[in-house]
């Protein structure tokens, strides 16, 4: 996952809380001193990681620990919110709201600007949105040709010209075809710094093009110098918000997420690898949770509205969470999983699972079952299918493998899968419930899951 070390160090801390016998003061101040060392190994700048730490013990010394929760409860809430009011508080959306809907993008050279382009093309086609590139890098040689196949990758229609050197002459080229579109996804051409020449060609385009949305794209691996650059685009260009690009394979993008997050720009999306389904939209609560492995259902169903139904995601995020399921919603889900995407990124993202560290194996496993599982359900009858605990015996196995042609192993092995991911839905059950989280710290759960 993004940011795995800071990750890791936070739910140690936490862990510690958890294990730890009383509240007081030396466990204050090693957690305080936990979240510094954690935050500035992410590069989080050193005002702002003492900004956040200062909070936390202020919130911890002055607050009452409300009904219900338990001293060390209070103090994970606490840990939890002010790291979301340190990433940006809540989520910012971008809502398709007329036709078309012109999406401009801007950053400095290698940012990633046309790779998010393909990106976005991607993400707001599986939103059911007809979506075109146009193109205005004059620049970069060969930003056109680039273009161009990013367009054929996610399938969308593209506007380019390769020899025009004036983008707004670009723009004005294809007029007439715009309003076919519902979103229109516009590169734009960089430069190494943000130099005058570039600020006046973003204002001419944004003069002529009246962008609905702005988009500063920026690589997380430049760390808290995003800072700089955020606030600089930020005033001369009025971006309206940040895709944070590179966040996998960086332990910097702490700095960067937090340092966007002080400038006033909110991060709408992370890039988190080179493929055209690596962008994620950005939401600090869920964010937040998922580095401290409290899960993050609403990115899995954010992600589950592309593959799938709103409906279904719907009805899937509740079974999950009703905990009780049979053997047709287990094939169900996982054949939803499938549809969206490798399994072991999806499963970082469901409340509980990250918790577990399931082996990479056993996840590529369960995608490549999912036919055998098909022939075997196809010979079960309704009662079996519904009912697995309580109807089917050793001697139903064996019937089951002959009639499917799939050997009692299999079978045999299905049940199990079944059997675990029942209990693991059951666990998942009330996610981000800070007891529950508790609880799983403190190593109720079940080993080897
Ligand atoms: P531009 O100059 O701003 O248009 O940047 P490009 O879109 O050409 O991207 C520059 C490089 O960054 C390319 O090699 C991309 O594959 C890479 N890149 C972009 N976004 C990401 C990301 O989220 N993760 C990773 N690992 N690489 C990325
Ligand atoms: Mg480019």
């Amino acid at each position: 996952m993004v940011l795995e070390k800071l990750s890791d160090s936070l739910k140690n801390t936490l862990q510690k809380i958890a294990s730890s016998v009383f509240v007081d003061e030396k466990l204050i101040n090693e957690l305080v001193k936990d979240i510094q060392r954690a935050l500035l190994q992410a590069d989080v700048n050193v005002s702002l990681v003492f900004d956040l730490t200062k909070g936390i013990k202020d919130r911890i010394k002055n607050e009452e620990t409300p009904g219900g929760l338990t001293k060390k409860e209070h103090l994970i809430n606490i840990v939890y919110d002010e790291l979301v009011s340190f990433l940006g508080k809540e989520g910012h959306k971008i809502e398709v709201t007329q036709k078309p809907f012109k999406i401009m993008l801007v950053g400095l050279f290698g940012s990633g600007k046309t790779t998010t382009t393909g990106k976005l093309a991607r993400f707001f086609t599986k939103r059911g949105n007809k979506v075109a590139l146009v193109g205005l890098d004059v620049h970069r040689p060969a930003a056109m040709d680039q273009l161009e196949q990013v367009a054929n990758n996610a399938k969308v229609p593209y506007f380019i010209d390769k020899k025009e050197k004036d983008p707004i002459k670009i723009w004005r080229k294809s007029k007439d075809e715009y309003d076919n579109f519902d979103v229109l996804l516009i590169d734009t051409a960089g430069r190494d710094a943000l130099s005058s020449e570039l600020i006046e060609e973003i204002e001419n385009v944004t003069d002529e093009i009246k962008p609905d949305e702005k988009l500063l794209v920026i690589s997380a691996d430049i760390g808290q110098t995003a800072q700089t650059q955020a606030e600089q685009f930020h005033k001369s260009c009025a971006i309206t918000g940040v895709v944070a690009t590179k966040m996998d394979g960086t332990a910097k993008a702490g700095g960067a997420l937090s340092a966007c997050a002080v400038t006033g720009a909110p991060i709408k999306f992370i890039g988190v690898g080179e493929r055209i389904d690596d962008l994620e939209t950005f939401n600090p609560p869920g964010f937040v949770s998922r580095l401290l492995g409290m899960g993050d259902l609403e990115a899995l169903l954010e992600k589950a509205k592309g593959a799938i139904s709103e409906e279904e995601a719907e009805d899937m995020g509740k079974k999950f969470l009703k905990g009780d399921f049979n053997l047709i919603d287990l094939y169900e889900q996982m054949e939803a999983m499938k549809k969206m995407g490798p399994l072991n990124k999806l499963v970082e993202m469901v409340p509980g699972f990250s918790q577990f560290k399931l082996p990479k194996e056993a996840l590529n496993v369960q995608q490549g079952k999912l036919e055998k599982w098909k022939f075997i359900m196809q010979s079960m009858t309704k009662d079996e299918l519904e009912r697995p605990d309580e109807v089917i015996s050793t001697g139903r196995i064996d019937r089951i493998a002959s009639g499917s042609g799939i050997g009692a192993k299999e079978v045999r092995e299905l049940i199990k899968q079944y059997r675990q991911s029942k209990k693991m839905v059951k666990m998942m059950k009330g996610s981000g419930d800070v007891n529950k989280m508790m609880q799983k710290f403190s190593g109720q759960v079940p080993k080897g899951m």
